[in-house]
């Protein structure tokens, strides 16, 4: 009786499951509709709540505060189970206390979970639209292909890693559908800070977009975590692993032999449906930690991207093959490109298919050897945890007094959200990172220097990235094996805590405190690095604690400099720009007053008046001077600042203002003010000078200078594609710092023609009128990682 009344209700329940069309009105995918996230979610909750083999969980909130659910997708007797697998997936992903039999028993009882996601770049629009069919075929065809998918695994499928960016795309879109603006660029990044880069920070952690996958992804230890995009290599359609070398040599083995199995299973399985144009091993390596979709293989989940074509949203477009580069317009076979794509129409329906039949690949070919995959996480683990205890670098050690002990404290932070361990020890007084952990690999990506090797193609994406470095914190790998008495002592750090910091502008956070006491109005005044505080003791003594800083500052000596609060402008162009975005979230975060400056408020003129310093983030002149070509998109987004705007910024100068730019926003100011001051790298062919984004050493040149307050003698800066100065005779003002004379400055990546940048100025202040230039050629605020070198441009935030 009870078996029956079972049946019948699964039957009933099967009966009434909507169809995405019957929701939406539309099939996901078709011509010129896209479904924002609450559109897509809507749907997953009806899903949901008719099928007993859906799932829905909140995973959290997202920067615009949208709640964030993911949909787990198996048979209703594997979600029953779901805790218990997550649980197995976590025993087998650490490998602690699990021997070599046990493993074999837990991934056979295990049913894998297998991550497949929505994408995160939101102007790929199939990414997010295809997912909604998918989780719908995957609750109810009854096809054998997905009855196995269901019995072996758990998908556990984000239909959006970017709810944001979906609906601020799709309100975009459906705005100008129909108008001559139909496929114009979006002029708001898409994720609230940091657009695009929003797969740029997944070892960062900055965004809580970021943390927040991170966070889940450690619960469920997927064995496979597959990513969407959209930007095929042109004509291909879709791109597939194997990627492009260079590689990291901190994964395991076995991780970049999936990648390689699974990529070439994807292209047999879309010929074998009449899909063609699969491509491989074309332009993205895949060696940066910072992809979300990537950083996972140091964790030994097999991760991964594929890109497929994209015209531009929902609106479709024939392609005749004249327009393929001239090698390609012949259609011939290529071993990696063996089904070449032979143009016409290609609509986003096309695109939603192609990454539903590459899931569908990747759900086939993880049923079949689900066991393997999940025993292979178990023996990736332990191979580490094996390699570390018999090889160099056996630790890392990070002293707790340092020159910037609270970032220190932050990159301990950091590393634990990753589910690195790191330990205490008292004397000396250090935080210890041990290398025989599981995740040992990211560690070393982390902290060491990264050296290339020599390179058949240029890198698209930058090369160096060791945080310490970047952060400005002293760390020391541990060389030969520790002693048992060492061992002994350590403490694991289960919270980040008891840090007493003197309070001193070699700090960053620092800057935070007294922002915080200049805005409740206490008075603060500089000397050197000192800092002396007028204010509320207990309210300081509570903001100096939260800060990691001891309480009770000895008082300046004669000669210190009150300082105020810089009523600071943002340049905000409407090409939307991601260093822009990085520029306002670091400003938020230490909680610097400022104001989003657009176009029109620059041209309105009187800056002087609002304003005392101006801060360009990186980005080409002729972009700040025109912006979007008129008729390429709605009137109030079209343009720049204007041949009016650069004599407006050439005023507030004049008249005593700061403008602060970044990388090449200083070609601008260079230009545009007509400063005595040349870049030394204009004009080089790639042959002759090429970074793509790597870490130079810069010494400071005038110690006593307030905007160099607090940064250390040798400074790591992020260089990617800027310039470097000389200045000309009549040049007037200081050179802040300088790359090393006679040797190359690189500490971390690819660098080709040293020479060309040696004793060159990095960072300089011109005089100008009034008022001053502070040129940074470099990125002060890389993607929020590059803390030892935030005070360039915060010390130029006060009066
Ligand atoms: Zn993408």
């Amino acid at each position: 009786m009870k078996r029956s009344l079972l049946l019948l209700f699964a039957v009933t329940a099967f009966a009434q499951v909507p169809t995405p069309e019957s929701v939406l009105g539309y099939k996901p995918g078709a011509d010129f509709h896209l479904a924002t996230y609450e559109d897509g979610l809507g749907y997953f909750r009806k899903l949901a709540a008719a099928s007993n083999r859906v799932k829905l969980e909140q995973v959290g909130k997202t920067t615009q505060g949208r709640e964030w659910w993911i949909a787990f997708i198996s048979t209703p007797e594997n979600l029953a189970q779901l805790e218990h697998y997550k649980d197995i997936s976590r025993r087998l992903a650490l490998a602690r206390g699990v021997d070599e039999e046990q493993a074999r028993a837990l991934a056979r009882e295990i049913k894998p979970i297998v991550h497949i996601d929505g994408g995160l770049h939101a102007t790929e629009v199939a990414n997010h639209q295809h997912t909604i069919q998918l989780g719908y075929d995957l609750a109810t065809s009854e096809t054998p292909e997905f009855q196995a998918i269901r019995n072996d695994l758990i998908v556990e499928l984000w239909f959006s890693i970017n709810p944001d960016g979906q609906t601020v795309v799709a309100d975009w879109y459906r705005q100008n559908l129909g108008t001559p603006y139909e496929v114009s660029p979006l002029p708001v990044l898409y994720q609230e800070y940091v657009g695009h880069d929003n797969n740029r920070d997944g070892y960062m952690l900055n965004m809580l977009e970021s943390r927040v996958i991170t966070k889940a992804t450690l619960e469920t230890e997927p064995i496979i975590f597959y990513t969407q995009h959209q930007t095929a290599p042109f004509p291909g359609r879709i791109y597939l692993p194997p990627f492009a070398d260079p590689i990291s040599g901190n994964m395991h083995p076995l991780m970049l032999r999936w990648l390689s199995l699974i990529g070439t299973t994807i292209a047999e399985y879309l010929d074998g449906h009449g899909l063609t144009g699969s491509m491989h091993q074309e332009t993205f390596d895949v060696w940066y930690p910072g992809y979300i979709d990537n950083i996972g293989n140091f964790r030994h989940t097999i991760s991964f991207f594929t890109e497929t074509a994209l015209y531009r949203y929902a609106t479709p477009h024939f392609y005749t093959v004249d327009e393929f580069p001239a090698a390609r317009q012949g259609l011939g076979t290529e071993m990696l490109y063996s089904s070449p794509w032979k143009g016409g129409w290609w609509r986003l329906s096309d695109a939603c298919r192609y990454m539903y039949e590459a899931d569908m690949a990747v759900l086939g070919l993880a049923s079949k050897y689900h066991e393997q995959m999940a025993y292979n996480k178990y023996r990736a683990a332990r191979d580490t945890i094996e390699k570390f205890s018999t090889e160099p670098p056996f630790a890392y050690e990070i002293p707790r007094r340092q020159h910037d002990a609270p970032t220190a404290a932050l990159l301990m932070e950091k590393l634990m959200l990753h589910g690195i361990e790191v330990h205490q020890l008292s004397d000396p007084d250090e935080w210890v990172i041990l290398m025989n952990q599981p995740f040992a690999g990211l560690v070393k990506e982390l902290f060491e220097p990264q050296v290339y090797p020599t390179l058949s193609q240029r890198p698209y994406d930058v090369t160096g990235w060791t945080l310490p470095y970047q952060m400005g914190v002293e760390a020391h790998a541990v060389t030969t094996p520790l002693s048992k008495q060492m061992r002994d002592s350590l403490r694991p750090v289960h919270e980040v805590s008891g840090l007493t910091a003197p309070f001193s502008r070699g700090a960053n956070a620092s800057y935070k405190v007294v922002n915080q006491v200049l805005a409740a109005k206490g008075s603060v005044a500089f000397s050197g690095e000192d800092i002396d505080v007028n204010f509320d003791k207990a309210k300081l003594d509570a903001l100096l604690a939260a800060n990691d800083f001891r309480a009770g500052a000895s008082p300046l000596p004669e000669g210190a400099k009150p300082v105020k609060a810089a009523r600071i402008g943002l340049y905000r162009p409407w090409v939307a720009s991601i260093d822009e975005g990085w520029t306002r979230w670091i400003l938020e975060q230490y909680q610097f007053p400022f104001t989003s400056l657009y176009n029109a408020g620059i041209r309105a003129g009187h800056l002087r008046e609002h304003y005392d310093a101006i801060v360009i983030p990186d980005m080409a002149e002729r972009q700040i001077l025109d912006g979007h070509r008129p008729g390429t998109i709605p009137e109030r987004y079209a343009g720049g600042v204007g041949d009016e705007g650069a004599q407006e910024l050439r005023d507030f100068v004049n008249d005593g203002g700061t403008l602060v730019t970044f990388n090449n926003a200083s070609l601008f100011a260079i230009n545009q003010l007509k400063l005595p001051v040349e870049n030394a790298l204009a004009d080089l062919r790639p042959e002759q000078f090429f970074c793509s984004g790597c870490l130079l050493k810069v010494h400071i040149e005038d110690a006593k200078n307030p905007l160099t307050a607090g940064l250390t003698p040798d400074t790591i800066v992020m260089f990617e594609r800027g310039p470097a100065f000389n200045t000309k005779t009549d040049f007037k003002g200081k050179v802040l710092a300088r790359y090393a004379k006679e040797r190359s400055p690189l500490a971390s990546g690819y660098l080709a023609g040293a020479d060309r940048i040696e004793g060159k100025i990095a960072a300089l202040e011109a005089d100008y009128g009034k008022g001053r230039v502070i040129l940074l050629g470099f990125k002060p605020q890389w993607r929020g990682q590059s803390h030892g070198a935030y005070k360039f441009f915060f010390n130029a935030f006060y009066e």
